[in-house]
């Protein structure tokens, strides 16, 4: 039997049969890699032209089946994703795991710093506006799909999701990865894409750069004290793209890695191999 018979059988009998045989079915023709938990990056396969839903909105598929999908920081632990074929349709509950983010307290900081001037905060909405546009640029891409590479040395010193209380105030959550490592020190693309924004001086992200993987993902990287690239450049894992900095609101030279599934924002840390 080939395989799209196979699939056309799974999706009938799936209509009859209990949840855990639908999800075996499911499995045996769609794989989805990743770690199912709040924060995630997931790559899947499923057969081509197959149209898939994520908690009832449409997931982009590839021409070869291909598709991914990401969740949030506090992302909510039960989904639905549901994949039609023709007349069938087969629904799955995604289940994430949660997660614990660090918190720590900063008292003492002063009202300078956390009631930003007017001019500053307009500064700070049109930076915010240009990334928005940046991030929206779609591409077909699949470079996602790569096992990605740490984009520089360095001591971690700070992740994905963990949240400062300045003066008991609880701030933003912090969204991406800190690898500390000297001004000047290399940044190399942590997979393929294609660059879609390089601006030296944001007002909180000082220089900044951000690389399309593909189909909604994107890596953005902060701090920069220097680029090597320019908009529509196209980029291969392990290429010099800019140079640590300190640039913007930092409290020392680092590079803060981020990454985006459309206006998700989910953790790099949990593409990468540990260190
Ligand atoms: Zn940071």
């Amino acid at each position: 039997m080939n395989k799209m018979n196979s699939l056309l059988l799974a999706l009938s009998l799936a209509t009859s049969a209990s949840v855990a045989a639908e999800e075996r079915q499911l499995t045996q023709f769609t794989s989805l890699k990743g770690e199912f938990t709040q924060g995630a990056l997931l790559v899947g396969k499923t057969r081509p032209n197959t149209v898939i839903t994520l908690n009832d909105k449409k997931v982009a598929v590839a021409d070869n089946g291909t598709f991914v999908i990401g969740f949030g920081r506090d992302a909510k632990l039960e989904n639905q994703l549901s994949f039609t074929f023709g007349e069938q349709t087969l629904n799955r509950d995604l289940l994430l795991n949660k997660r614990k983010y660090r918190e720590s307290r900063v008292n003492g900081i002063s009202k300078k710093i956390t009631n930003p001037n007017p001019k500053n905060v307009a500064r700070a909405q049109k930076d915010a506006k240009q990334v928005r546009a940046a991030r929206a640029i779609w591409s077909d891409g699949q470079h996602f799909a790569q096992n990605f590479i740490w984009p520089a040395p360095g001591r971690i010193s700070g992740v994905y999701g963990s949240v400062r209380y300045y003066n008991g105030k609880m701030g933003r959550p912090h969204y991406g990865v800190d690898m500390a490592s000297p001004i000047g020190t290399p940044v190399v693309a942590p997979a393929d894409g294609i660059v879609r924004l390089y601006v030296p001086d944001m007002f909180y992200s000082g220089g900044t750069l951000i690389i399309d993987h593909g189909m909604g993902v994107s890596s953005t990287f902060l701090h920069l004290s220097k680029g090597h690239v320019k908009a529509g450049d196209k980029v291969k894992q392990g290429d010099l793209i800019a140079e640590i900095g300190n640039t913007g609101r930092s409290t020392g030279p680092h590079l803060d890695w981020r990454m985006n599934w459309n206006n998700q924002r989910v953790d790099p840390q949990l593409l990468v191999p540990k260190r």
